[in-house]
């Protein structure tokens, strides 16, 4: 093997989606080497806790084919692209247990959509990423399997719910993977990892063969190490599907070419001139962390020596949509996860005496402590009595929510900024037994999700203990072009989201 060789295989986890791309086309690597490759880095970092389940076989059977594929001429930006997918994503061949007991050796009989579309554009499935289960958490420690350690500090969380994700991807095992956003899932993981995800407008990325969370919030996006290699990901995921009711109805989009789009007026030193970006005084409380604050205000001034200019603006119910929030997902929770009774699908109790003991036990043992308590929740504000006091109540403020933000994306500004969450990851553990803890560090993800909006997460410095900040971006409804441009324009000027972690067993002394 030449040296050049030997480098280029060394550092092929390094690789971006994009850049594997142009390897795979130059033929200068093989879909089968890079998947080797990544299959072998995954074993070594077993201990991250990042995966529920890895196909090698299969991975480098899809391998093959996408080789044999690009040798009679095909050809496609995900073709032999190794990507795996958060647990919560139902696959035909792979089991999917949603980070649950409930679901533990579920198997499907097909494939979720955005899986479907992925794999129908050539990319590898590796296997399957650990979440919080049901996508409920922001730690990922909520997961029945196991927790997941951040690869930039293994005593720290890595965000959640699709914390096996962002710790796959933060951690070089893969270019990029699947995550869900129902209140930040993919924002908050991004953010506490380094990496860059995209939670696109509710309805652009179906929700068939997503395991229902709260179905009204829950949507797909990417998670990667760029904005360009999220836009590839994006592009192949996203469109109208007939078998989810809420899909949007649009013509498929080519996010790659919307990123790179130049704005009327803008020059190669000045990509965003004329680009108006919102600062909702709400997102900057005198509690935001001076570290997140820090590097939030740097790549402001990063935004603005690109052109952009800042304005002011409020969403001043930013504060309500932690309760309104944490009424209307667990309602929504509740009924989706009524299906889980012990008949059609997993867990029932080994021992019962009737139909109803059976229910309650199968639900006992097959649900975690968080879920039961959003069950519980979701059942009491959705009963008779209380409907009107909490869940409509809850509603005609989600509305005010999403009118906030149309007031400023009026005239006021194009895109809104702030950070993604109020610290750096915490400690594995250290929310100790405090749920109410987690919900408030929700607070700048969730407006954002309630109104329907696109938001994304990019990696923009680091704070306390040598942790990646990440600054969120928001757009108005379908925009997702445009957030990505800007993050492009950021990323083609600094280089914090090529920065990567130091595993343990890497450090050289
Ligand atoms: N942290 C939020 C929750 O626990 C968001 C989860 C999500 O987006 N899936 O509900």
């Amino acid at each position: 093997m030449s040296a050049l060789h030997a480098n280029l295989h060394g550092n092929l986890h390094e690789m971006g989606v994009a850049e594997l791309s142009r390897a795979l086309t130059k033929k200068s690597v093989s879909s089968v080497e890079v998947t080797t490759h990544l299959l072998a880095r995954v074993a070594t970092h077993e201990h991250l806790g990042a995966w529920l389940c890895v196909d090698a076989g299969g991975a480098l059977k899809q391998a093959h084919a996408a080789d044999a594929a690009r040798a009679q001429g095909h050809v496609g930006a995900l073709l032999g692209i190794p990507l795996a997918h958060k647990d919560i994503f139902v696959t035909r061949d792979l089991p999917t247990t949603a980070g649950s007991k409930m679901l533990k050796g579920y198997q499907s009989p097909f494939d979720a959509t955005v899986v479907q579309r992925l794999t129908a554009a050539g990319a590898v499935t590796l296997g399957k990423l650990n979440c919080d289960e049901f996508a409920m958490g922001s730690a990922n420690e909520n997961s029945a399997y196991s927790s997941v350690k951040n690869p930039w500090d293994i005593t720290r969380v890595p965000g959640g719910s699709s914390g096996g994700s962002a710790a796959a991807v933060a951690a070089r095992m893969l270019p990029a993977a699947t995550g869900t956003d129902t209140g930040g899932s993919i924002r908050q993981p991004a953010s506490f990892t380094g990496i860059t995800g995209i939670k696109p407008t509710y309805g652009v990325c179906s929700r068939f063969g997503m395991i229902a969370f709260a179905s009204s919030l829950d949507q797909a996006g990417p998670m990667a190490r760029s904005a360009a290699d999220c836009a590839l990901l994006l592009s192949a995921m996203s469109g109208f599907d007939e078998r989810d009711s809420t899909s949007a109805q649009r013509p498929p989009q080519d996010y790659a070419a919307q990123m790179l789009k130049a704005r009327d007026g803008a020059n190669s030193d000045q990509p965003l001139k004329g680009l108006r970006i919102g600062l909702p005084k709400e997102f900057f409380p005198a509690a935001l962390a001076a570290d997140v604050n820090g590097a939030v205000q740097a790549a402001l001034a990063q935004l603005q020596r690109l052109g952009a200019t800042l304005v002011d603006v409020s969403l001043p119910r930013t504060e309500l949509s932690i309760p309104v929030y944490y009424i209307i997902a667990p309602a929504e929770a509740s009924s989706n996860l009524s299906r889980f009774d012990g008949v059609r699908f997993g867990h029932r109790a080994a021992h019962y005496s009737d139909l109803q003991d059976m229910y309650k036990k199968s639900r006992a043992e097959g649900f975690g402590p968080e879920v039961k308590r959003r069950i519980m929740i979701g059942a009491y504000v959705l009963s008779h009595g209380y409907y009107d006091a909490y869940y409509l109540q809850a509603q005609k403020l989600r509305r005010m929510i999403a009118d906030d933000f149309q007031a400023c994306f009026k005239n006021q500004c194009d895109v809104i900024a702030g950070p993604v969450a109020p610290t750096v990851a915490w400690k594995l553990g250290g929310q100790g037994d405090d749920p109410v803890a987690a919900y408030l560090a929700d607070i700048f993800t969730l407006p954002a999700s309630l109104a329907g909006l696109p938001g994304m997460s990019l990696p923009v410095g680091f704070g306390e203990g040598g942790m990646p900040v990440g600054l969120q971006l928001i757009g108005n409804y379908f925009d997702e072009g445009r957030l990505l441009h800007t993050a492009h324009a950021f990323q083609q000027a600094t280089d914090w989201h090529q920065r990567a972690p130091v595993l343990a067993d890497e450090a050289t002394t």
